[in-house]
């Protein structure tokens, strides 16, 4: 048995506790940093606006979970004994295959999250997301259940057409995770290290600009982990225009909070128009 399988095998065996506790650890310490140090004052009273954020987050796991009993881990496994990806069929060494199955996971994702802006259908699932009139770590949790599960298939072919390692996915799910919830925290690095940070992470200030009502700014800034596939693909912003304290968050046309900080407006925001 050689050392992957090792690795798979507790990856396996752990999946949803390493997910939870890697996740309840990065919230926990945002929490502490949003709150010592906040960067924007919130519009919204935030006990009533966490509590819709994070029951999307809930019923979105709980219908992962119902559909998608494996899990990506899961697959990824069943792709491996089965032989089916690319790199399952290729003799490359195990370290460089989970660096590129990473890297190539994280393009996608960068991919997917523009055709969600530019595909007008996708787009109304996806303005859930972006329609939060506040920007802070619970931000980061709350996607449409929809676009949860189209996101999920969308891994799942990717999984079978790349074949990564099943460490490659743990690290790439615990990342994506993690760092949700960093990127959408009301905190800032000081300027000069977000400076160094940005040149290969995005950084809460950078992903903020994302969050911006003015459109040109709302479709800038779509990777989540690596700062790269903006610069490379040309939709870097590096500043929102009106300054970080000053910048409306939101969507211009949905203002209202019982619309879109509420669970039942969130869920029934992709069928509305536009008011
Ligand atoms: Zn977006
Ligand atoms: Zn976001």
């Amino acid at each position: 048995m050689g050392s992957s399988d090792w690795i798979s095998e507790f990856i396996l065996a752990y999946e949803a506790s390493i997910r939870l506790g890697s996740f309840a650890a990065v919230f926990v310490v945002m929490l502490l940093w949003e709150r010592v140090a906040p960067r924007r004052r919130l519009l919204l009273a935030r006990v009533r606006r966490w509590s819709n954020n994070i029951g999307l987050l809930i019923l979105n796991t709980l219908v992962l979970r119902l559909l998608f009993p494996a899990a990506a881990v899961g697959l990824a496994l069943t792709a491996s004994l089965d032989g089916y990806g690319l790199l399952n069929n290729l003799a490359w060494p195990f370290w460089l295959e989970v660096v590129v199955a990473v890297l190539l996971l994280d393009l996608a994702i960068y991919l997917q999250h523009v055709v969600m802006h530019r595909v007008p259908l996708l787009w109304r699932l996806h303005r859930v997301h972006h329609a939060d009139l506040d920007f802070d770590l619970t931000t980061g949790t709350r996607f449409h259940t929809i676009e949860i599960v189209l996101l999920m298939l969308i891994k799942w072919v990717l999984i079978l057409l790349l074949g990564p390692p099943v460490l490659a996915v743990m690290i790439f799910e615990v990342v994506l995770n993690g760092m949700a919830v960093f990127n959408h925290a009301n905190v800032s690095l000081p300027p000069r290290l977000d400076r160094v940070v940005r040149r290969l992470f995005v950084t809460p200030e950078m992903h903020r600009v994302h969050h911006s009502a003015i459109p040109a700014e709302t479709d800038s800034n779509f990777g989540f982990n690596l700062s790269l596939w903006d610069r490379l693909f040309k939709t870097y912003i590096d500043q929102p225009r009106a300054g970080h304290t000053q910048m409306q968050i939101g969507l211009k046309e949905f203002r209202r909070p019982e619309q879109v900080d509420r669970l039942p407006g969130m869920l029934a925001l992709p069928f509305v128009g536009n008011e």
